[in-house]
């Protein structure tokens, strides 16, 4: 069975010059794959994205805001200017709405692919990133909010009836989060979201353990707040403590991780103190979640990270966990978080957590 790695030029053109969210970022990615030789291994698989249709994107997005991004591009394409959304945080070119169209649908083909079993699992490698845009508002340099879009469309148009998202993105997936807080948009499908993110004087701000959802999404969403200075040995404890009692009970049928690469702890706008190997072990774990309930699918959308060379390779670590090639993974020396923070997670966060929990969940 085959990996597929979603990738095409169309998401260069989403060009904002130097900002930190550029197109060099999946230039690097697939520049370093090549280099490794990864794309000349059968087992993987480039996979060509389609375009989403508006009806997808009503899925999750008003109307408003997907003829504010048209209108953005064709005023950007008339004055040769880039545009400024969201005060400035988030920057439009003339060819970013098709790309986000490209940037939604790359998932939606992916999710085909490993529906109709021609891929076991997939890694959406697209821009613009999605996870902090919500049904009415672009932010964090996100347009369409892929990974919510790619839920609904699981739910709507797959049969799918209990999805998982995973958002391990150093930054606080609240787009996600605010679309999903009162339950799944359709009436059919179920959704658990966990995030885990550095939290406490940190954009965007929300994402404290006692965000947990509302109505229909009342216990489904789970947040894991992360001081500054925490390593790659603060994920087994979440994925043990947390994750996977509830996945045990909740029993997903397709997995969806909206993946950052901005934990690493050399990254320019964060402040944490992961390895480029962290995200693989963390994947490693989920895989085994996958195996036994979902069937082995999981599908990868890219957010953030901006340390270009430690993304590339942390990218590189992920593919070869899809792959089952677990051994294979570029490993630097291990860093910790050490033992005041420790105790903050095992000692306050995590009972915290269950606390709060604890009425939604009989894992708790
Ligand atoms: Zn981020």
């Amino acid at each position: 069975m085959t990996t597929g790695i979603v990738y095409d030029d169309i998401y260069l053109e989403h060009d904002i010059g130097t900002h930190v969210e550029s197109h060099e970022r999946l230039i690097a990615i697939m520049d370093f794959l090549k280099e490794k030789k990864l794309l000349e291994d059968p087992s993987y698989r480039i996979i060509k994205p389609r375009k989403a249709t508006l009806d997808q994107i009503r899925y999750v997005h008003r109307e408003r805001i997907i003829k504010e991004i048209q209108e953005i591009c064709e005023l950007s394409a008339k004055t040769q200017r880039l545009q400024y959304i969201d005060d400035g945080d988030t920057i439009a070119s003339p060819k970013t709405y098709e790309a986000s169209l490209f940037s939604v649908g790359g998932n939606l083909q992916a999710a085909d692919e490993i529906i109709n079993g021609n891929i076991k699992n997939a890694f959406a490698l697209v821009r613009p990133p999605g996870h902090h845009s919500n049904s009415h508002r672009f932010a964090g340099f996100c347009i369409f909010n892929n990974i919510a879009i790619t839920a609904e469309y699981l739910f709507r148009e797959k049969g799918i009836k209990k999805v998982v998202i995973i958002d391990w993105d150093c930054h606080h997936g609240n787009g996600t989060q605010d679309i999903f807080y009162q339950g799944s948009k359709s009436d059919s499908g179920e959704l658990v979201m966990f995030n885990s993110h550095q939290y406490g004087y940190f954009y965007p701000g929300t994402g404290n353990f006692d965000e947990i959802g509302k109505g229909k999404g009342a216990g489904k969403i789970i947040n894991y707040p992360m001081p500054a200075g925490s390593a790659d040995d603060v994920i087994p404890i979440y994925l043990k403590e947390i994750i996977i009692p509830i996945c045990e009970e909740f029993k997903p049928e397709f997995i969806l991780i909206s993946a950052g690469f901005d934990t690493h702890w050399t990254d320019q706008l964060t402040n944490m103190n992961w390895t480029y190997q962290a995200p693989a072990e963390y994947l490693q774990k989920i895989k085994t979640i996958a195996q036994k309930y979902a069937d082995e699918r999981i599908l990868i959308t890219l957010e953030g990270g901006y340390q270009l060379d430690k993304q590339a390779r942390a990218v590189y670590n992920c593919l070869r966990v899809l792959n089952n090639e677990d051994n294979n993974l570029i490993k630097e020396e291990l860093r910790t978080s050490g033992q005041k923070l420790l105790d903050y997670y095992n000692n306050r966060l995590i009972p915290a957590l269950k606390d709060k929990l604890s009425s939604y969940w009989n894992c708790f």
